[in-house]
């Protein structure tokens, strides 16, 4: 007989080849398969692992070992202690857009607003938004129709469809979203091109290129959704965009011209990590 505890010794074997904690995720990976929390795997280590539950670990364990996303293996990522539908359309939501987040919920908690998030993936940014902000309505707008439809299916897995509606568009060329906003907010693709080669495996070959990447310098997005934002943004409304770390003199240029109290603020790693203003 196979123990929960013989299977974890064998995942984590495939594991650590590639990964750093590897015992950690082995353990992860068979809370997974077997539907338990880590925690019962601990308390009935001596319990057995089923047979046919022991292949689907080892290939579960080949993929993450080979570079998948544990979040695309799982297909959950947790974001603001709510657990998000993701697959490999959409980018794996970041702790760093939680800062983001966090910020505009404690900045309009107790208000109305009507709330844009351009490139919405997973649609992370705006349900979070929807959930926090009690009585704010929130639209997401993504140029992937397969994320459009995850989105809406984490809309409304977390309650809140009524309060999040999708649109499929392109942000780049349309600007008619039907009305203006009183806060947009985006984490659009913002890696240089030629940088993306470079990344981390489990970053370029899995996560999405169309959620990587900004064009030659990053900036694309920054460029073309500040020109637009007369079409978009109520005056004195926020912008509020997650930005690259080393983006933060070039967010400040761009944004300038058409923004009063431009921040840019850092994330908990001390990189510039967030630019915001008041569009005047
Ligand atoms: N807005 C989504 C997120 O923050 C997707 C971002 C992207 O695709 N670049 O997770």
């Amino acid at each position: 007989m196979v123990k929960i505890s013989d299977a974890i010794n064998l995942s984590c074997e495939i594991l650590k080849k590639s990964l750093p904690d590897a015992r950690s995720e082995a353990q992860k990976l068979a809370a997974f398969v077997l539907k338990k929390d880590t925690l019962y795997l601990a308390i009935n280590k001596n319990e057995e692992f089923p047979c046919e539950k022991l292949k689907i670990l080892k290939e579960l364990s080949a993929k993450r070992a080979a570079g998948k996303p544990f979040a695309y293996i799982t297909g959950i990522k947790e974001f603001m202690s709510l657990e998000f539908e993701v697959d490999e359309n959409v980018l794996i939501p970041r702790p760093e857009t939680e800062e983001l987040v966090d910020i505009i919920a404690n900045d309009f908690k107790n208000e109305s607003p009507d709330i844009l998030d351009l490139c919405t993936g997973s649609g992370a940014i705006c349900i979070s938004l929807a959930h926090y902000i009690k009585n704010a309505k929130c639209t997401g707008v993504d140029i992937s129709s397969k994320a459009i439809d995850l989105a809406k299916r984490n809309a409304k897995r977390l309650g809140l469809e009524e309060r999040c509606t999708f649109k499929e568009a392109d942000v780049l060329a349309d600007s008619d979203f039907e009305k203006k906003f009183d806060i947009v907010v985006s984490n659009p693709p913002y890696i240089e091109t030629c940088v993306i080669e470079s990344l981390d495996n489990t970053v370029k070959n899995y996560e999405p290129r169309l959620a990587l990447d900004g064009g030659d310098d990053g900036l694309m997005f920054y460029r073309t959704i500040t020109n637009n934002i007369s079409f978009y943004l109520k005056k004195g409304g926020m912008l509020y965009f997650e930005i690259g770390y080393n983006q933060g003199e070039a967010l400040k240029n761009i944004m300038q011209e058409k923004f009063a109290d431009v921040k840019i603020l850092k994330d908990l790693s001390g990189n510039d990590r967030i630019a915001l203003g008041r569009y005047i």
